[in-house]
């Protein structure tokens, strides 16, 4: 039934790299039989059926045929006609068939009492859940419980998850996009209109330069690489820059070590030296985008002197990036945490777009901003808006955002009024999965809403990917009921130290069910059930209809009409018709089935089928797809095509002239394109600038204009705190002279019902280095993902990665006298964490640049005791523990957070490291 340990590892050879399986196979459609080598083995294999899905460990999308054999998941094989990775697996792709089949499971609906766990049936189950949310409704209201939920949803699951959120009267909801890519939503948001990636993998392979600013591609998202080593071959240029020498910098024709947390003074720096040798592009800065001159004006004091001082990158290093930049265009931009995981998120990434802006790589093939997701859908859950700011498809917390999505859910928008606790908390931003738990733990006084939060949903959420993990301990304990939902148990049930008010519930995999799921580039691929729920395991949508049923009778609310689908499909149907604003319309099931039938039809370089009934059509259908007859957009901004043939412009959004002008710089500005004006308008009473009605969208389409108009992107963006982005020193600096230069924000009350501390922390700890000298960085595993329930709970992964360990530089091991595979302490302000120690120079130690890495896949292990045996038993004896346990880097990460969206900073906290 397994795939065997020797074709495993021949699938997932060479760490980091990807395997080229079907490079060769070209455009034509997959025969099965062409993978048997003999007739009788063909013959053996009759019962045998190959079932086309995509890989659920990280947004890449790449696609694979599941081989089942009478209802069994037996292995997985290569889909050597899939247009994004052409057969490639990753070591974790390659190992699909183990997690599904694995026996560490959570196999059945369990509860924790009195100390024990025992199974108990879903009716059960549900039943106590929904009674628990009653009492609560009736004693505290709507916003005492926290509604988690997931990236590893489909679209289909992650809207309803949402629109039930919204049924029960709390915007209390939210899920790990927060604490991943919230950033690069609201910084490419801000510049250009949509808060996407702008192209996707397989147009890296038209780059002539790629920019690797905080991506660690060859572990994070390997068959990315695919492309990448294509762009390569073809004599692209590759910069990486990191604080680590990773695998992605081995590949590098220029490396550079950088100071975490200083990316902006880095790009600032090449603005500088790009400006000042007019290696700028001058028909983008004139014509497409406005704020140039204030650019100027802050890059004026980011001298090359500066920047080295600031980042640790040489200026002749700081030139020879720009010039490389400069001299091969064009070229993109990627990232991942390296550069949205910090107290300056936003800005990191609204400062990338304004490189590529400036140097005239934005808005074209081969050119772009590539950030990279980690879960398979990370786009679609954060499409679906399970995010405490927004309802689906980024239309916001207005009355008006509100009233159409009412008219989609076919309810009277004052039937939903009624269930929040008040107008004002139904449109205020509720507590985000960063900061949820301060919502159980502070003094209600000490909280934007009226009550404290008493239960939570864990659902397809690792919490150890969450920080101030002490603090998430003390929450979990303190709410009356936590109810974990995932194919493996995760630390939702064995974290708090609790007698009873757990409840597990198994929820299949995703290849158990169908349903859509979304690329990091915007495409959307329909994903078939392989197999049917193994054990007592249910889909997410099964459980969330048990759930409305059951909420229906235990309150005076209805839920089951409006909960009511027979197919994921009826559910696609219902979001394509309200997601108007992104242009997420055309994106049909049957649309993407055929795509998926057809897609030896679709060519590598541009992912648009040449032939056949797809012909014309891109990829997944990127966003916006205007119409079911529309192609999709695969470029956004690229205005060199027809919007027909996918092309488009930057988002006519703020209005047609500069409203702000504090300065006085920007009166009469205008933020459209001169030629091509655009009309303000509404939809459904909603003003965004645009009429996004259908009717107006098929206007816009027959003028052969892009509905969403003709506007200019801003590098002075008024709204964002720092409107040109500007250098701040993280919370926790080894510099205090640069923190006195370069403060980070004062604090700020209420930010998402919480008051979060910047500068009296910033300030507090100003000499911190004295003590804790080593900067702590955290990141990724090619063997692992996410939380890591499910890689390590796979056998032959932890044979490849067994266990947690800090990376430290020979000289500082020499100086604690420690060996390699020696354990030791890694200690913050927040805690310490027992580890293995790795001796490599991928990090650095000497007078100037102390550097740690500890990669945050790891749980079961808490300050150096296990609590293992905290996870729940399976009836059946087999235990859920996964097989690999090791302590969180999240119980010592910083406390700080963007300070825009509340992302976590997982990238900058002052360590020491001492032999255990
Ligand atoms: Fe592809 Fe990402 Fe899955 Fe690896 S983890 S096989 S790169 S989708």
């Amino acid at each position: 039934m397994r795939v065997t340990r020797r074709g495993f590892l021949g699938a997932s050879a060479a760490l980091g790299a990807t395997i080229t399986l079907g490079r060769y196979f070209g455009s034509r459609k997959f025969n099965p039989q062409e993978l048997f080598s003999t007739a009788a083995e063909a013959k053996g294999a009759e019962n045998v059926q190959y079932v086309k899905s995509v890989c659920s460990h990280c947004a890449v999308g790449c696609g694979f045929l599941g081989k089942v054999k009478n209802g069994v998941l037996v292995g997985i094989e290569p889909w050597k006609d899939h247009p994004i990775n052409r057969g490639s697996l990753c070591s974790k792709g390659a190992s699909i068939a183990e997690i599904v089949n694995c026996d560490r499971r959570l196999k059945y609906p369990m509860e924790k009492k009195a100390g024990k766990w025992s199974r108990i049936s879903w009716d059960e189950a549900m039943d106590k859940i929904a009674t628990k949310m009653a009492e609560i409704r009736k004693d505290y209201g709507p916003d005492s419980v926290m509604w988690m939920g997931s990236a590893k949803t489909s679209n289909e699951e992650c809207y309803l998850f949402r629109k039930m959120a919204g049924f029960w009267g709390t915007n209390n909801v939210d899920h790990q996009a927060r604490i991943c890519h919230s950033t690069t939503v609201a910084g490419l948001a801000n510049t250009w209109g949509f808060g996407a990636e702008t192209n996707n993998v397989n147009d890296m392979r038209h780059c002539k330069c790629i920019f690797y600013l905080g991506s660690n591609a060859c572990e994070a998202h390997p068959v990315s690489m695919k492309h990448a080593m294509i762009a390569k071959e073809r004599g692209a240029k590759f910069i990486v820059v990191d604080p680590r020498f990773t695998r992605t910098a081995a590949k590098a024709d220029i490396y550079a070590r950088l100071r975490p947390g200083t990316d902006i003074a880095l790009m600032l720096g090449l603005c500088r030296i790009i400006i000042e040798n007019k290696w700028y592009d001058e028909y983008m800065v004139k014509t497409r985008v406005i704020g140039f001159e204030d650019l100027k004006e802050v890059c004026k004091s980011y001298t090359p002197e500066v920047v080295e001082d600031i980042t640790w990158v040489p200026k002749e290093k700081l030139y020879l990036i720009a010039k490389t930049l400069y001299e091969n265009k064009p070229g993109t931009i990627v990232w991942a945490m390296g550069q949205t995981q910090h107290t300056v998120g936003t800005n990191n990434i609204h400062m990338s777009a304004i490189l590529m802006l400036v140097l005239g790589d934005a808005a074209r093939s081969g050119g772009g901003c590539q950030p990279f997701r980690g879960h398979d859908n990370v786009q679609g859950s954060t499409d679906m808006c399970i995010l405490s700011h927004s309802l689906p498809s980024y239309y916001g917390l207005s009355e008006k955002a509100w009233r159409h999505w009412c008219t989609v859910w076919g309810v009277p928008y004052e039937e939903i009024l009624n269930r929040f606790a008040s107008k004002k908390l139904m449109g205020k931003p509720g507590f985000t999965v960063a900061r949820w738990y301060e919502g159980a733990i502070l003094p209600e006084d000490k909280i934007d809403q009226p009550h404290n939060i008493k239960m939570v949903f864990v659902w397809g959420h690792s919490l150890n990917s969450i920080s101030e993990m002490k603090k998430l301990k003390k929450g979990l304990e303190k709410v009356d009921l936590v109810v974990g939902i995932d194919p493996h148990s995760t630390i939702a049930s064995s974290l708090p130290e609790r007698k009873d008010g757990i409840i597990v519930l198994p929820a299949s995999t995703v290849f158990e069910k169908k349903g859509s799921v979304t690329t990091s580039g915007r495409q959307v691929q329909w994903r078939n059930q392989i197999v049917k729920p193994l054990w007592n395991s249910k889909p997410d949508m099964w459980i969330m209809q048990k759930l409305a049923e059951k909420l229906e009778e235990k309150t005076d609310l209805a839920f089951k009409k409006y909960f009511t689908y027979n197919e994921p499909e009826e559910v696609s149907e219902e979001f394509l018709s309200g997601m108007l604003w992104i242009g997420m319309i055309g994106q049909k099931p049957a649309r993407l089935k055929r795509q998926q039938e057809y897609c030896s039809t679709f060519d590598i370089e541009d992912t648009r089928a040449k032939s056949g009934p797809c012909k014309g059509e891109y990829w997944g259908l990127p966003w916006p797809c205007w119409l079911d007859t529309h192609c999709g957009t695969p470029l956004l901004y690229d205005s060199s095509k027809p919007v027909k043939d996918g092309g488009h412009d930057i988002r006519a959004k703020w209005g047609s002239k500069v409203k702000k002008n504090k300065t006085g710089k920007h009166v009469g500005d205008s933020l459209l394109r001169g030629d091509h004006p655009v009309p303000q308008a509404t939809y459904n009473g909603v003003k965004f600038g645009l009429d996004l009605s259908l009717t107006a969208i098929r206007q816009a389409l027959a003028k052969g204009e892009p509905p969403t108009g003709r506007g200019r992107a801003r590098i002075w963006a008024w709204n964002l705190p720092d409107p040109v982005p500007v250098h701040r020193e993280p919370i926790e600096s080894p510099r205090p002279d640069l923190i006195e230069k370069y403060p980070t924000y004062k604090d700020k009350p209420k930010f998402y019902r919480v008051l979060t501390k910047y500068k009296t922390l910033q300030q507090q700890r100003k000499n911190l280095g004295d003590k804790y000298p080593i900067v702590l960085s955290s990141g990724r595993q090619v063997e692992h993902m996410g939380g890591g329930a499910e890689t390590r709970s796979c056998p032959y992964l932890v044979e490849l990665s067994p266990c947690v360990y800090v990376e430290i530089h020979p000289n500082l091991a020499k100086e604690i006298s420690v060996r390699n595979g020696d354990f030791v302490w890694v200690e913050t302000l927040r805690g310490r964490c027992r580890v293995k120690a790795m001796v490599t120079k991928r990090v650095a130690y000497d007078k100037l640049r102390k550097i740690a890495f500890i990669p945050y896949h790891w749980a079961g292990v808490f300050e150096g005791k296990s609590y293992a045996d905290r996870y729940p038993k399976n009836p059946d004896g087999t235990p859920t523990v996964a097989l690999a346990v090791g302590d969180s880097v999240n119980i010592i990460t910083v406390d700080g957070y963007d300070y825009t969206t509340q992302m976590q900073e997982t990238k900058v906290a002052l360590c020491k490291i001492y032999k255990a």
